[in-house]
């Protein structure tokens, strides 16, 4: 590809799931840009993001299901997702395509339900193939009896796979540096980038003082299940909801939704609830001890994601992109591309090949 003269610094504050998307997604559209530099400071890598305690399952959750701008992330992702299940990556990345089943306790057992699945769940238009449940179908939970539901077709992304595999191909770039360290305020990276970009999720609530950014406590259970193969969701509308996520080898049961929590602690009275709702679900789960709890702190936001530009009050060009709540993955790809969008109106790229740029996947086969 040709070299560039141009010359950009650009940092990314975080290290998540949307961090390394976006590190990707820059690398990808500077391709011809040898003098980019880019810096990605975080205070922490994976094992330890709020992804990592994630089940890395594809569908907008903890959001407005109605924000169109969500919806275009989340079909771009759920796109490339797809698409790398089907590389050679997959095994090694985490990815695993799967069938999954939402079940709704039904108040009304006589009342059938023939509303367009896609008005309360506007994310489904969006999959590969899914379909309301058929009575046939319900037959097999009837011991949640009595409900209505849905399938689709999903993916999981096991981000403690995925994360270190972004990670691996970034060092792989010359252009991209990694340091570890906590920011406490984005003017101390003044005069060190022509564009800072800030990842910092739940952080930004005290980084750039967004008092919209809260957290919403997530505890799940990591367990041996080998014969669980599919997805499963289950609304008891009254009692809380129960979810079981196949990754490669464990299976995690959720969950709780706990707004302006901050503990990171488990609670015994969560994995009770957790153990007894996944259990009526799938009863075989009765008899499993062995287990990792864990507890994440997902980056709601009131108003949803912040991703745009902002020109401080000391001339720093910053883009936000934080505010994923239960959807960081689901997202990832699709904020990632929007965010390099706004960062190449600031940065032009100039470059007469850039229709040429590799595909995703094209980009992705070059670190085997
Ligand atoms: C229990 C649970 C289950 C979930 N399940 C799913 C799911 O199935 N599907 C899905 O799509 N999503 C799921 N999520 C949500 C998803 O994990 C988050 O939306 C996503 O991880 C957010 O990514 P992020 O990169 O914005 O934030 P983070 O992963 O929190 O990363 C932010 C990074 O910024 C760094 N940072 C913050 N402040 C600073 C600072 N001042 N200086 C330097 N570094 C800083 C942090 O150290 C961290 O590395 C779940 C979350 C939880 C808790």
């Amino acid at each position: 590809m040709m070299a560039n003269n141009l010359n950009y610094r650009v940092i990314i504050v975080g290290g998540g799931i949307i961090g390394l998307t976006t590190a990707c997604t820059l690398l990808k559209e500077y391709a011809s840009i040898d003098n980019l530099q880019l810096t990605i400071i975080s205070e922490t890598f994976s094992p330890n993001t709020t992804g990592d305690i994630s089940a890395g399952y594809w569908q907008p959750y903890g959001l407005n299901l109605n924000d169109q701008r969500m919806l275009k992330w989340a079909r771009y992702s759920y796109e490339i997702f797809m698409e790398e299940y089907v590389s050679i990556k997959a095994a090694r990345a985490g990815v695993i395509q799967l069938t999954s089943y939402s079940v709704f306790k039904q108040e009304d057992p006589q009342h059938v339900d023939d509303k367009d699945l896609s008005i309360e769940f506007p994310f489904l238009p969006l999959v590969r193939h899914y379909r309301r449940l058929s009575n046939t179908e319900l037959h097999i939970f009837d011991h949640l009896a009595p409900v209505t539901g849905f399938v689709m077709s999903s993916v999981v992304v096991e981000v403690q796979r995925y994360l270190p595999e972004l990670y691996r191909f970034l060092t792989q770039d010359r252009r991209v540096k990694f340091i570890n360290k906590k920011i406490l305020s984005l003017s101390e990276l003044k005069d060190q980038a022509d564009v800072v970009i800030n990842c910092t999720g739940l952080g930004a609530r005290y980084l750039v003082g967004d008092l919209a950014v809260r957290p919403a406590r997530g505890q799940v259970i990591r367990i041996h299940a080998p014969w669980i193969k599919s997805m499963y969701y289950f609304d008891t509308k009254t009692e809380g909801v129960g979810y079981i996520i196949p990754q490669s080898d464990t299976i995690v049961l959720g969950g709780t939704f706990q707004m302006d929590d901050w503990s990171k602690k488990p609670t015994e009275e969560d994995t009770n609830f957790i153990r007894r709702i996944c259990a009526r679900i799938l009863p075989a789960l009765d008899g499993i001890k062995d287990s990792q709890v864990q507890v994440g702190l997902r980056p709601y936001r009131d108003g949803g994601v912040r991703l745009e530009h902002e020109r401080t009050s000391d001339g720093m060009n910053v883009v936000h992109c934080y505010g994923h709540s239960g959807a960081g993955v689901t997202l990832s790809w699709g904020c990632a591309k929007d965010t390099i969008d706004i960062v190449k109106t600031l940065l032009p790229v100039n470059d007469p090949s850039s229709s040429e740029l590799p595909t995703h996947e094209q980009l992705w086969r070059l670190i085997q």
